[in-house]
């Protein structure tokens, strides 16, 4: 399955450590990249920085206009998942979201999302019909869609990696940093 995440609305002077969290966790779960629909670099940076030592190869890209990605994401076959509040319950949608695509492309706001985004996406989806966070939201649905595979997860190319314990830390230098 190919997942990509796109950002809106990101503010650089308030949202850079809630962006950069929806990027690592679309990377721990398994996405494949994020789509900022804003320009900023340091964003880009800092997932770029923990994708070179944690590994895998999840993509920034940064400045994006979000209605030519969309466009041309759903000309490829593509679905557009829009992560709101106001959707339907994640619960009664995610086989369908499921069945119907391979690629997948999941929308999470920051600020107020313009209301074209909910007439563009083939499914408004509510992780419960509480406000709560973009980043919870992802997680949440990055789970239910992949049922749970993504926890054991791989990452290729890693230098670092865990090992898991029930006490204590152990990590595993792959590659000579
Ligand atoms: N007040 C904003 C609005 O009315 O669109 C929402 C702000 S909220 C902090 C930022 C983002 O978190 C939303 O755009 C949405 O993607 C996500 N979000 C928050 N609660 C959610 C929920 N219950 N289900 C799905 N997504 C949610």
């Amino acid at each position: 399955m190919e997942i990509v995440v796109l950002r809106l609305g990101h503010r650089p002077e308030r949202d850079k450590r809630v962006t950069t969290h929806v990027g690592l966790v679309g990377r721990a779960f398994g996405a494949n990249g994020m789509l900022l629909a804003s320009n900023d670099k340091g964003i880009e940076r800092s997932i770029r920085e923990v994708t070179s030592r944690w590994g895998g190869d999840f993509f920034v890209r940064t400045g994006v206009n979000w209605k030519e990605e969309v466009t041309n994401w759903k000309r490829e076959e593509g679905k557009v998942c829009h992560l709101t509040m106001y959707g339907e319950n994640i619960l009664d949608v995610i086989n369908e979201v499921r069945a119907k695509s391979e690629r997948i492309m999941i929308i999470v706001g920051a600020e107020k999302v313009p209301y074209d985004v909910f007439e563009a996406a083939d499914w408004n989806i509510a992780a419960g019909n509480q406000p709560h966070s973009e980043i919870a939201a992802l997680c949440l649905f990055l789970d239910y869609l992949q049922q749970g595979k993504e926890l054991k997860e791989k990452f290729d190319n890693a230098k670092l990696e865990i090992v898991p314990k029930r006490r204590g830390k152990e990590l595993k230098k792959k590659i000579n940093e």
